[in-house]
C-alpha cells in the first residue's frame, strides 16, 4: 500500500530518498529550512551532481508524487512515515553535531496530529534514537513509533544504490513499525534486518570504519611497499582473490574523504570514549589518513626541491569521481597544505569547480579545463579518479607542463609507460 510519506532536509540522501520513494509511487513532501534550494528543487533545479537524479526528480513532480515545502507544520499532519535526514556533521571534538536533528525532532513533535512512524535515517551515535524519542515526547502526546533506518547510499551512485540496497537495517521497538518500514521497502527486493536501535545505529558507524580502516591498513601498506620495493597494486590483487578479504576498498591513494567516513570514524571513536571505551585501532586509523595527506606533500617537496612559489596543477577537486561533494575532500585538504607552504595551485574537477570556489576562490586559479591548469606548471598531482584523466592525452600534458612531473596520488597511470614516455612520475606504493 502506497504512504504519505514527509522527509526532512534534502541534501544527498533526503533527496535521494524522497525521490526514489516518490519512483516506487508514494506520496512524498521534502521539507527543507532552505527555502532557495526547495524553490529551486520545485523548478527541477538539483542541489548538488548526482547521476540519474535530476530526471527521476522531474518525472515524479509531474506524475504529482513529488512534492518541496519549506512549512512542515503543513507536511507533518498528514504524513504516515516521516523521514529525518538532515546533517550530522562533525564537532570541534570530533562528536557528531546532534543539533540539525534535535531541532528536527522538536519540529516533528511540535506538528504531529496522528500516529506516525518517524525514521531516523541520518547517521548517529548510538544511544541518540532514545533521545529523539524523547525530543519528540515532550513536544507530541500523539502516539508514534521511531525507527533507525541507517542510510548506506554512495554519493555518485546514490539512486541505484538506494533502489538496490545490500541491506536494510530497521532498528525497532514495535513489531507495528517494523510491519510499516517492511511494506514501504517491500519493493526492493533485499535483505531485512531487524534490530533495536542502539544495533542498528552501530551498524551504521562500525561499516563505515570498518571501510575507512580498509583505507587506511592499505595506505599503510603502500608507504611499506615503497620501502621494501614491493607493488601495492599488486599486494591489493593478490589480497583480493581471497573472499574473506575482498577486493573493494584496497585501493592506495592520498586516503578517505567525504561528507561521511572522515565525520563517521571520529564520531564513532568519540562516542566510545564517552561511554568510557578507547578505540585504539580508530584513533590510529585516522592519524594514518591524515598523514597520506602529508606523505604526497614530501614526495612533491622531494621531486620539486621546495615548494614556495612552484606552480602545482591538481586535476580533481571532489572527494571522489562522479561527484561534486568536496566535503573533507584529500584535494582539497592538500591544496590548503600546499598553499600554506607558498606553492600556488592551478585546479580542474569536471564538476567540482563550483562547489571548491566557495572554499578556495581568491587562493588559487580555478581552470575549466584539465590542459589549462598544467599549461605552464611544475608538477602535476592527480587528486580525483576521473574517468577523463584516465584518458588523457599525454603528449599534450608533457608539452604543456613546465617539467614532466606527475605526482599519482590515485594510481590511475601504468608507472612502465609514463617512465618510457619520459614522465618523471611518482604513484602511491608501487
Ligand atoms: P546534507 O548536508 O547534504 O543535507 C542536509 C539537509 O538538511 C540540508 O539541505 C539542510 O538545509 C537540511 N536541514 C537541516 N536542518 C533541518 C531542519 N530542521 N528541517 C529541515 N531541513 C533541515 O546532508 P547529507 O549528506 O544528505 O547527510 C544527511 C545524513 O545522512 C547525515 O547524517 C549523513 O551522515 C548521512 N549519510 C550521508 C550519506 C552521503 O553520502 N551524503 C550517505 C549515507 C548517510
Amino acid at each position: 500500500m502506497k504512504k504519505n510519506i514527509a522527509i526532512i532536509g534534502t541534501g544527498y540522501v533526503g533527496l535521494v530518498t524522497g525521490t526514489c520513494l516518490a519512483e516506487l509511487g508514494n506520496k512524498v513532501v521534502c521539507v527543507d529550512i532552505n527555502k532557495n534550494r526547495i524553490e529551486n528543487l520545485k523548478k527541477g533545479f538539483v542541489p548538488f551532481y548526482e547521476p540519474d537524479l535530476k530526471d527521476l526528480i522531474k518525472k515524479n513532480i509531474k506524475s504529482k508524487r513529488l512534492f518541496f515545502e519549506t512549512n512542515l507544520a503543513l507536511t507533518i499532519p498528514q504524513s504516515e512515515i516521516i523521514f529525518i535526514t538532515v546533517g550530522t556533521p562533525s564537532l570541534e571534538n570530533g562528536a557528531a553535531n546532534l543539533s540539525y536533528i534535535e531541532k528536527a525532532a522538536e519540529d516533528v513533535g511540535k506538528n504531529l496530529k496522528k500516529y506516525a512512524v518517524v525514521v531516523v535515517k541520518s547517521t548517529v551515535p548510538p544511544k541518540t534514537c532514545q533521545k529523539i524519542k524523547g525530543i519528540i515526547k515532550k513536544y507530541s502526546h500523539k502516539p508514534f513509533d521511531l525507527v533507525s533506518n541507517p542510510e548506506f547510499l554512495r554519493e555518485g551512485s546514490a539512486v541505484l544504490d538506494f533502489m538496490k540496497p545490500d541491506r536494510i537495517i530497521i532498528g525497532a521497538e514495535s513489531k507495528k513499525a517494523e510491519k510499516i518500514m517492511k511494506e514501504l521497502y517491500s519493493a526492493l527486493k533485499s535483505p531485512l534486518v531487524y534490530t533495536n536501535f542502539e544495533s542498528s545505529e552501530m551498524i551504521k558507524y562500525a561499516s563505515n570504519a570498518f571501510l575507512a580502516t580498509k583505507i587506511s591498513f592499505i595506505n599503510e601498506i603502500a608507504n611499506v611497499c615503497e620501502i621494501v620495493g614491493a607493488d601495492v597494486e599488486e599486494i591489493a590483487k593478490g589480497m583480493g582473490l581471497d573472499p574473506r578479504i575482498g577486493s573493494q576498498f584496497l585501493k592506495a591513494g592520498l586516503g578517505y574523504g567525504g561528507s561521511c567516513f572522515p565525520k563517521d570514524v571520529r564520531a564513532l571513536h568519540q562516542s566510545a570514549g564517552t561511554n568510557g571505551y578507547s578505540f585504539c585501532l580508530l584513533k590510529s586509523v585516522i592519524e594514518v589518513n591524515n598523514n597520506q595527506r602529508k606523505l604526497v606533500i614530501e614526495k612533491m617537496e622531494k621531486m620539486l626541491g621546495g615548494l614556495k612559489d612552484k606552480i602545482i596543477a591538481v586535476w580533481g577537486l571532489a572527494f571522489k569521481a562522479n561527484t561534486d561533494d568536496i566535503r573533507e575532500s584529500a584535494s582539497v585538504e592538500i591544496i590548503e597544505l600546499l598553499l600554506g607552504m607558498g606553492a600556488k595551485v592551478k585546479a580542474y574537477d569536471p564538476i567540482a569547480n563550483k562547489n571548491a570556489k566557495k572554499t578556495l576562490s581568491e587562493k588559487i586559479i580555478f581552470c575549466d579545463n584539465s590542459y589549462k591548469a598544467i599549461a605552464g606548471s611544475d608538477v602535476l598531482l592527480i587528486a580525483t579518479d576521473w574517468d577523463e584523466f584516465k584518458k588523457a592525452d599525454f603528449l599534450k600534458v608533457k608539452k604543456l607542463l613546465k617539467h614532466p612531473n606527475i605526482i599519482d596520488g590515485k594510481n590511475i597511470y601504468n608507472p612502465a609507460k609514463m617512465k618510457k614516455m619520459g614522465f618523471n612520475y611518482i604513484s602511491i606504493g608501487r
